[in-house]
């Protein structure tokens, strides 16, 4: 099994993707699962954005769109985050994270990641899933679907 976690999101739970295309994919990711936290990530092990191919770029963008309108449409959070660091796990990815109006000020922006201490609730972030494919699959327009679903 790879030491990336970004690479072992393949073998995720299906219960845990929000949507899988050819280029990327969105899921919960463990040690991460807050409710409304979600990781965009390229679905090949690509090192940071300069790694990335020309279709990856064209795409990125829409993908981080379309997944934090739908973050924000479930959540109804004030502010919905992306945050990419290209550190701890340097295979590309962006941490799309909804920042509620309880998120007291010193906890927002940079903060945010302070959550991780005392918000975890794998099955809070799990229920959140299919809502948000819901969502995404709308916003983007696309005959993208969740993997393990049918319709
Ligand atoms: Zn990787």
């Amino acid at each position: 099994m790879s030491d990336c976690l970004p690479c072992r999101m393949e073998e995720a739970d299906p219960d845990a993707v929000v949507f899988r295309d050819d280029l990327w994919a969105c899921e919960v990711v463990p040690g991460f699962d807050v409710p409304g936290w979600f990781v965009l990530r390229v679905r090949r092990h690509a090192l940071r954005i300069g790694a990335l191919t020309d279709a990856e770029l064209a795409t990125y963008g829409r993908r981080a769109r379309d997944l934090v309108g739908a973050v924000t449409e479930v959540t109804g959070a004030p502010a919905t985050y992306v945050l990419t660091f290209g550190e701890a796990n340097p295979h590309f990815h962006s941490l799309v994270a909804a920042r509620g109006e309880e998120v007291p000020p010193e906890r927002r922006m940079a903060g945010i990641l302070t959550q991780r201490e005392d918000r975890l609730d794998p099955a809070g972030a799990l229920a959140m899933v299919p809502t948000v494919a819901a969502v995404y699959a709308r916003l983007s327009g696309s005959d993208v679907l969740r993997a393990g679903t049918s319709s």
